[in-house]
This record gives structure tokens, sequence and C-alpha cells, in this order.
């Protein structure tokens, strides 16, 4: 059994951790599983076709229910709110939800880092909306320059020109620094990386390059379609000068690098060939109220029965922080033929 290397700092602040030492900073929230894209490493439409059932609404929490489990979790040492989904913006009136969420402080009073992860599709007309409301930042999912490259990652050939609509409009209310994640699948999208870095360079965009993984257990997941990260900061540095640039906090999932000609940096999450589970403080709220500890997990802890049983702030508390003390969770660090065949849930069910 590989025994796992400590964390890397130290962290004293206020706070459960867990049975490695990582207290609980980041949460990320799926406000639904709803998607319009049918990404191949996430909801290929082989499986999940356009008759998929989704949740039913009664089953998905309400907004109440989401900012008490997100207060809940803030007063419990969290610090940074992610909104995700399946497609975050495909929920009614999500402005009024990030309206509430931004409302909440931290125990000394501090502001919390509210962003959201979205596939930009609706990005033009909602944000403005969701800037006024309180949105801090925007991640957006763009697998490449190319229609037809990207249309064979999001599997619905939805054209990029919107996309990219959609991020001037989040520059343009102010959403910035928008980051960029791109999944990098070998056969599939790795011509597009250096045009993707010199977009990202001219237009400021900070570009994180994600290394195909085994989420859920539907999207046919082969190692030798990952592209390592050395080869893809290899293969960006053959043509711009970078180095490693120092993590912004503990915790913080990609490998940051600068160009040393001053024009910019991107990043690198390398979940495959260089884990990062011993720094991992994130947990993850499910639309329909699942706690989950870790994005490959196979199972969950159910809020929802809590939070529509009469139980108190103090209860759900109590139950969040005893199932965050228990955690023991570095599937990255144990990945193998072994674990292969585990039943992980769908990434786009636990908010990626
Ligand atoms: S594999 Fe799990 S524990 Fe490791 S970094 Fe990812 S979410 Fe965290």
């Amino acid at each position: 059994m590989a025994v796992m290397d400590a964390p890397t700092t130290v962290d004293d602040r206020p706070g459960p951790t867990d049975t490695l030492g990582r207290a609980m900073r980041d949460l990320r929230i799926s406000v639904t599983d709803r998607c319009n894209f049918r990404c191949t490493y996430c909801m290929p439409k082989e499986v999940f076709g356009a008759d998929y059932a989704f949740l039913p609404r009664d089953q998905v929490l309400t907004f109440e229910e989401i900012e008490r489990t997100a207060r809940t979790f803030v007063s419990l040492g969290v610090e940074k709110l992610r909104i995700t989904g399946g497609e975050p913006l495909v929920r009614r009136d999500l402005p009024h939800l990030i309206e509430m969420l931004a409302a909440i402080r931290r125990p000394d009073g501090g502001e919390i880092d509210l962003t959201l992860t979205t596939n930009g599709s609706a990005l033009r007309a909602l944000a403005g909306s969701l800037a006024a409301a309180g949105l801090q930042r925007v991640t957006v999912s763009l697998d490449s320059l190319d229609d037809a490259v990207f249309g064979a990652m999001n599997g619905i050939d939805f054209p990029v020109a919107k996309v990219l609509d959609g991020i001037d409009a989040a520059i343009e209310a102010g959403l910035a620094p928008v980051k960029v994640n791109m999944v990098v699948r070998r056969g599939v999208n790795e011509s597009s990386l250096l045009p993707m870095a010199a977009w990202a360079r001219e237009t400021g965009v900070v570009l994180r390059c994600i290394e195909y993984m085994d989420v859920g257990h539907s999207n046919g997941w082969r190692l030798d379609e990952v592209v390592p990260a050395a080869e893809i900061v290899e293969a960006i540095a053959a043509i711009w000068p970078v180095e490693p640039a120092e993590p912004a906090y503990r915790g913080e999932v990609a490998g940051r690098w600068r160009y040393t000609d001053g024009g910019g940096e991107f990043g690198v999450i390398s979940s495959v060939t260089q884990p990062f589970c011993r720094d991992c403080t994130r947990a993850r709220i499910s639309a329909e109220g699942m706690l989950y500890t870790c994005l490959f997990a196979v199972e969950g802890h159910d809020l929802r029965a809590l939070l529509r049983s009469g139980a108190s702030d103090a209860d759900l508390g109590d139950a969040i922080e005893t199932i965050w003390l228990r955690r023991g969770d570095r599937y990255s660090e144990l990945r193998s033929q072994a674990t292969s065949s585990l039943p992980r849930i769908e990434m786009f069910a636990m908010g990626g």
C-alpha cells in the first residue's frame, strides 16, 4: 500500500480536518444534473441519450436548502463555493441563488469566494445578471477552437463562436479573470492545444489543461488516451518559454506555469500522472443533496434527508463534520487496474 505523502503545508485555521490532515475549504455545489451538452468524457450520448431521465424536480434541492447547506459548510471552514452541474446555467432563476449565496459570510466576517463552472452556452444571456447578483468569477469549458474537434468533444456540435461570445460577455461583466478548462484527449483534440494556448495568451484568459480522467463509469476511459501533464507543458514550452509558478493557495487543483515573456500563465490539472490528493480540500454536494468527499466516490451521504426532516443547522453541521473527520479519500494515488471497475458516481451527477 503506497504511503501517502504528508500535506504540503499545515492549515491551522479553524474547522475539521480529515484522517489525512486536510481541512474542508472548497465546496462544489451541483445545482442540476441536467446538461445541454453531451461531452464524451462526462456524459457520452451513447449512454445518456436525448431522452435520458434526469432527476425529477422535487428531488432536487431548493434554493433555500442549497443556501442553508452552503452556510453550514462555511461555518465549518469552507471559504470557496463553486457552482456546477450538469450545466448550472440551465437551472432557472440562477442569479437569485447567487444573490443568496453571495450574502453568506465566513465566521470571521469575511466574504466567501463565489465562482461557477459552465459550458458557456448561456453566458451571453446571463453574465450580466450573475455578476450583478454577486458572482465573482467564471470558469468556462472549451476543448478546442475548431468546430469539428469541439463537436467531437461536446457531442452536440455546439459552435465554438457561441462559447467565445459567452466568454466575451463574462469579461464585459467583470467576471474576470476568466479561466478556460480544456480536457485533452489523445486522438481527439491534442492538436488543438497550441492554438488554444495562443488564443489564451492573446485574450488574457487563463487556460487550464486537464488530463483526461476515468470519472464515473461510462466514458470508456483508457490510459493511452491520456496526454500527460509533462507532455502538455513540454509542447507549450517548446513555443513559449515557461517557468513554474507557486500555487495561489493550498489545495489549488492546477499546477501553474508562467510565460517568461510576460504572456500570462496557464495551468495543468494532472489527476492521473501527478495526483494531488494530499492537498485535496474539496467537498461536493450533488443536485439531490448527496455529500461526496471525492470526485471518484462510489457512494455519498444523504444530507437532503436531514434538510427535509426538521434537523437543526447544528445537527446538519455535526453530520457534515462527522463525515469529514472520517474522510480518507485519495483515489488518484491509488488508481490502478483494480480500481478501474469501481462503480464511480458520474461526474455530472456530483458536480465535477
Ligand atoms: S482523487 Fe479524490 S481525494 Fe484525490 S484530489 Fe481528486 S477529489 Fe481529491
